[in-house]
This record gives structure tokens, C-alpha cells and sequence, in this order.
């Protein structure tokens, strides 16, 4: 007899369960490298900058080969105190939020340090 834990269970309509895609926006000048969004995205899609912004703080960038891995969850978008990250969802042709166009947008001049 099969135990609770054998038995495989999904929803019926998996197959077309589409992962969201977001695209990450910094406003650099904002940022105060507190670390938040980093902390709690859940794919870890951010690290800090090697730049500095023009109060000398590190800010988030989108990691080498994570340029398609944000799900536009928005934890960074909430949880981030000085409103300096967000995400948009990236729509592919058939107006649904699911294709690879590039990720990682940074918004206001970097300053290099
Ligand atoms: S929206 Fe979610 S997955 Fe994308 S960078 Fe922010 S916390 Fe990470
Ligand atoms: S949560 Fe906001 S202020 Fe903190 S490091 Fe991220 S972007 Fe900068």
C-alpha cells in the first residue's frame, strides 16, 4: 500500500504554469546599501555594485549569469526602505510576462569611485 508521501501529486494545469520574468531597475541615487534586497530575493538575483553612487554608497546590481533568473516577485520592490529598486515584468510578443529579453536596467549615472 502507497503512503501519503508516494503518491505525486500536481495541479492539473502545471504544464501551463507560466514563471514569471521581471526586469530590475536601480535608481542608483537612492540607494544606501543597507543590503535588503539582496538579503531577501529569493532567486538572489543582486549583488552590490564594484561602483559607488555620489554619497559613496555600493548599490544592487544583477549578477553575472542571473540576467534572466528575477521572477518579478517584488520582495526588493517592498521591502527596500528608500524606494530604490523595482521590477517590470518583461512581456513576451503574446502580451504574457515569460521570454529572455535582458534583465538588469540601472536608472541615474554611475559614478565611478
Ligand atoms: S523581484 Fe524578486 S526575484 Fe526579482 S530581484 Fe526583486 S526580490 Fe529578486
Ligand atoms: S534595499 Fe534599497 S537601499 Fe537597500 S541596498 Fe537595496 S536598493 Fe539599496
Amino acid at each position: 500500500m502507497k503512503s501519503d508521501s508516494d503518491v505525486k501529486r500536481q495541479p492539473m494545469d502545471m504544464p501551463m504554469a507560466r514563471v514569471p520574468q521581471g526586469e530590475v531597475h536601480v535608481i542608483i541615487e537612492r540607494c544606501k546599501e543597507c543590503g535588503f534586497c539582496l538579503e531577501y530575493c529569493p532567486t538572489k538575483v543582486l549583488v552590490y555594485s564594484p561602483k559607488i553612487n555620489t554619497k559613496g554608497y555600493h548599490y544592487p546590481i544583477v549578477a553575472d549569469g542571473k540576467e534572466s533568473a528575477c521572477v518579478h516577485c517584488r520582495y526588493c520592490d517592498l521591502i527596500c526602505p528608500e524606494l530604490a529598486i523595482y521590477t517590470t515584468l518583461v512581456e513576451d510578443e503574446a502580451g504574457e510576462g515569460d521570454d529572455d529579453k535582458a534583465a538588469g536596467k540601472t536608472v541615474g549615472p554611475e559614478t565611478d569611485q
